[in-house]
């Protein structure tokens, strides 16, 4: 698991909380045909740190499809579930440093205390358990046992802004104090925040390029934060356009219809999901199939950049041109 000096390291990480829809499948093909197309290698990473998706089923299912789907991998899989050790140590290191504080907060309590919202939704802390002391913590702890935050910089301390060119979305500027505040790094029923754990393994995996959906766009500068302060170098990141339901919603459970297992089982082959998803970014004309090694050959990040909008996907998308 040595960083290698300059081959592009890409990965895997799926959460296997269920089947893979369109849109896991898009992130997955894009992020393998980054790197394959700079001679770079793959990491696997199953991201089940939340105990609800650790079923080894849902995670072979995962598996499955992407190999249907004809993505492959030179490392791995690793399961984040197994790697509790490489969590803990980084969160002592980050508490050696005076960084971290338990908080208290109930959800409803954020909520009420934490206008105003980021765009995505998402609340600003505002730092209501950063200054509790010995005493405080100790009657808050015989109630409830405590999530751990990380400290960030103050809005005016340049440690905590971001400045840095995504391939999909180019430019960003981010400052933590205005995103989100002090964050969680473990949550109060003791399961370690993805924020924390990607960046702990995308370090010791040695990957140097991440692509994933957009919505994970604003974490980036929470993660290269992280980073610096275990030491590490930020990989460079690379975001996709999220597929969506035609009302505009995600794609969730409920589209159940568009997930990998049951275009699979109405006999779709993995050359039409993969022409139907060049397509979508004008990578092939309508009704064209493509395997995923010729998808590559035509891949570029200029494509993302062209079609940075979300896509809304229906049944249509993969049969019905
Ligand atoms: N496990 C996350 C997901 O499936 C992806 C995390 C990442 O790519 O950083 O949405």
């Amino acid at each position: 698991m040595n960083k290698s000096t300059s081959q592009i390291i890409g990965r895997f990480a799926p959460s296997p909380s269920g089947r893979m829809h369109l849109g896991n499948a898009f992130s997955a093909l894009i992020a393998w045909s980054s790197a394959r197309s700079q001679g770079g290698r793959m990491v696997m990473r199953i991201e089940d740190l939340d105990p609800r998706t650790q079923d080894p089923q849902k995670a072979r299912l995962v598996l499955d499809d992407l190999r249907w789907l004809g993505l492959d991998w030179d490392e791995g899989p690793y399961y984040q579930s197994e790697r509790q050790n490489y969590y803990l140590d980084a969160i002592a290191r980050l508490d050696n440093k005076g960084l971290t504080y338990p908080c208290f907060c109930t959800r409803s309590e954020l909520h009420a205390a934490s206008a105003p919202h980021a765009s995505d939704g998402t609340y600003i802390y505002q730092g209501t358990c950063r200054h509790l002391n010995a005493q405080e913590i100790a009657e808050k702890s015989l109630q409830r046992p405590p999530a751990k935050r990380l400290v960030v910089p103050e809005r005016s301390d340049p440690n905590g802004t971001f400045d840095y060119d995504d391939l999909g979305y180019g430019h960003q500027h981010e400052i933590l104090a205005d995103d989100c505040g002090d964050f969680l790094i473990r949550r109060s029923d003791g399961v370690i925040a993805y924020q924390l754990a990607v960046v702990v393994d995308d370090s010791l995996m040695g990957v140097n390029e991440v692509v994933r959906g957009h919505d994970l766009l604003a974490s980036s500068a929470r993660q290269s934060y992280i980073a610096r302060l275990l030491g590490f170098e930020p990989p460079r990141y690379g975001h996709v356009p999220l597929l969506v339901a035609p009302d505009g919603r995600r794609l969730s459970k409920r589209d159940g219809d568009l997930d990998l297992g049951a275009l699979r089982a109405r006999g779709i082959h993995p050359e039409q999901v993969i022409g139907s998803l060049a397509h979508a970014i004008d990578l092939a004309e309508a009704g064209e199939e493509l395997t995923a090694t010729q998808f590559v050959e035509r891949f570029s990040w200029e494509a993302i950049r062209m079609h940075v909008a979300d896509v809304a996907v229906d049944d249509s998308f993969i049969l019905g041109r």
